[in-house]
């Protein structure tokens, strides 16, 4: 009696491993499946809302309302800027599909950081400068040999800015860039005067959907895949990104990529 009680004790131990598994497997695939609704009704949303000016847009003009050159070439831009955002949305959609399946392409070359951080980044200065936002840039950048996928880092750079901008509004933004070695790394940081992170938001920020709280009830467009993005790119590059934060005093985010290091050093 004794040994059959162990036995069944054994068994119902497994048993209880097994059912908790098996509830576990079934939980996540309840939230994958929840996450992939979410997904699709953001990106029909998404999709849309370019799409539906765009129409708006095109039916003006062939309706012959507008007359003026000044505002014909002025619709057109907005058309071209909206299909822009439109090839951006698949894109990013394309990306997830690729995150997910584990494989995200890359493209990396041999880059030498100071002129890559340049190319880079003068174009959001530009930006910057129409949206009468400041952008507050520490050059010299440093000259290190580095393995970088630049649209990837570009795109990286336009999720954080893109944030920075969103995060504490065009007119009041104060966004810095700085880049420097330490140790066998580059270290890049973009800081901004915005929002800040609450602390029960801080460690979730990079995970696929999430959304601080105030930004899915406020105002701000987004998806939650932006920073997800952001670090999956970060990865594969070999290296690390991590923020500071507090709510009411900005962020800081910072890059860590790898720097190659040239025989004989
Ligand atoms: P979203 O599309 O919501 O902007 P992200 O993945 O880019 O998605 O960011 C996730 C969340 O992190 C945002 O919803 C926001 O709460 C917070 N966040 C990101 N960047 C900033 C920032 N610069 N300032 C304040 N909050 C930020």
């Amino acid at each position: 009696a004794y040994r059959g009680n162990n036995e069944m004790g054994r068994f119902s131990e497994a048993f209880e491993v097994m059912r908790s598994k098996l509830q576990e497997s079934l939980e996540q695939q309840r939230l994958s499946e929840q996450a992939r609704k979410e997904l699709i009704t953001t990106i029909s949303h998404d999709l849309r809302t370019p799409l539906s000016s765009i129409k708006g847009y095109v039916e003006g003009l062939q309706d012959g309302i507008v007359h003026d050159k000044a505002k014909y070439e002025r619709y057109l831009a907005i058309i071209k800027n909206k299909t822009v955002k439109l090839d951006s949305l698949i894109e990013e959609l394309f990306q997830i599909t690729q995150l997910e399946s584990g494989h995200l392409i890359m493209q990396a070359e041999l880059e030498n950081s100071q002129e890559l951080l340049e190319d880079l980044i003068r174009p959001f200065e530009l930006e910057f400068m129409d949206l009468n936002a400041e952008l507050i840039v520490h050059r010299p950048f440093p000259a290190l040999p580095i393995r970088a996928d630049r649209a990837r880092i570009a795109q990286v750079f336009d999720n954080l800015l893109g944030n920075a901008l969103k995060y504490a509004g065009a007119g009041e933004s104060s966004i810095t860039i700085s880049a420097k070695r330490e140790a066998s790394f580059l270290r890049i940081r973009v800081g901004d005067n915005g929002s800040g992170i609450a602390e029960e938001d801080l460690p979730h920020i990079f995970d696929r959907f999430y959304r601080g709280d105030k930004s899915r009830s406020s105002k701000y467009g987004g998806s939650g895949l932006g920073l997800f993005i952001c670090k999956k790119i970060i990865e594969v590059h070999g290296g690390t990104i991590s923020v500071r934060s507090r709510l009411g005093a900005g962020s800081l985010f910072e890059i860590s990529l790898p720097v190659v290091e040239t025989a004989g050093r």
